[in-house]
């Protein structure tokens, strides 16, 4: 049996791949990376990321959200697109959503609120969330625990706390994205994959961004996935096809997507 993998974060809409994008998805798929999930970023981003989900379909799927950094002060507009874009049903997650206080620390209150108001959304819509986290560990999981108990999952996106906040995270019904940062030096990451079980975990790139050692600094492509579970099969000390079986899964039952 082929070692098969899934990308849960992506943005390979963006224009750093407007050259050569259908290269950059064949090669990931010859790397055994079958489906590679597309976060949202804002109104701007929609058009091309359905684009490329209709053009890979049961390859490239798309997920609806406004990301933290972009909110701004006309952001309940942004939120009302999200909201009719989920009324069109083809989305299989909320996201990217969160808070982001090393981009932006002005609009803490206004991000706080998108926040929420997109977990009801996923509540409502019974979809998992895609958390983006960036220095707002504290606010984002004062956050969450006016939501415990209500149905919520999703995914931590780059997770990069403590094994202390991994296991706030996973006792609160989410996953961590594991990407780049795991093969950064000095990096957490190493611990916190060590000390929690692969049925807490998922594979992510986060392409443009967050590329792997010794590619870090230049572009992120879904194909670095299988780099990464190398990573976590040599800090667990596991067969690479445990880390790709066992993270697949995970993904699939959290969208309720079927292997093929
Ligand atoms: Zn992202």
């Amino acid at each position: 049996m082929s070692v098969t993998y899934i990308d849960t974060h992506a943005h390979l809409y963006l224009s750093e791949f407007d050259n050569d994008r259908d290269r950059v998805i064949d090669i990931a798929m010859h790397k055994g990376v079958k489906k590679i999930l597309l976060p949202n970023i804002d109104s701007s981003s929609i058009g091309p990321m359905n684009n490329l989900a209709s053009a890979y379909p049961g390859v490239c799927y798309p997920m609806i959200g406004l990301h933290p950094t972009s909110v701004k002060d006309g952001y309940r507009e942004e939120l009302n697109i999200v909201e009719s874009e989920l009324g069109k049903g083809h989305y299989i997650g909320v996201g990217e959503i969160g808070i982001d206080l090393y981009w932006d620390k002005q609009h803490l209150s206004e991000q706080c609120q998108a926040f929420s108001d997109q977990l009801d959304l996923s509540l409502r819509f019974n979809l998992p969330v895609i958390i983006h986290a960036r220095e707002s560990f504290n606010e984002i999981l004062e956050i969450l625990q006016g939501y415990r108990n209500k149905g919520l999952k999703g995914i931590f996106h780059a997770f990069t706390g403590t094994p202390e906040i991994a296991w706030q995270v996973i006792e609160m019904g989410f996953l961590l994205g594991i990407g780049g940062i795991l093969t950064y030096k000095n990096s957490t990451l190493h611990e916190v994959v060590r000390e929690t079980d692969l049925k807490n975990l998922v594979l992510e790139t986060d392409s443009p961004y967050l590329a792997p050692v010794p590619f870090r600094g230049k572009r992120n492509e879904s194909g670095y996935i299988p780099h990464i579970a190398e990573f976590i099969k040599q800090i667990k000390n596991i067969p690479l096809d445990e880390v790709a079986g066992i993270t697949t899964r995970n993904v699939l039952e959290l969208c309720s997507l079927n292997h093929d």
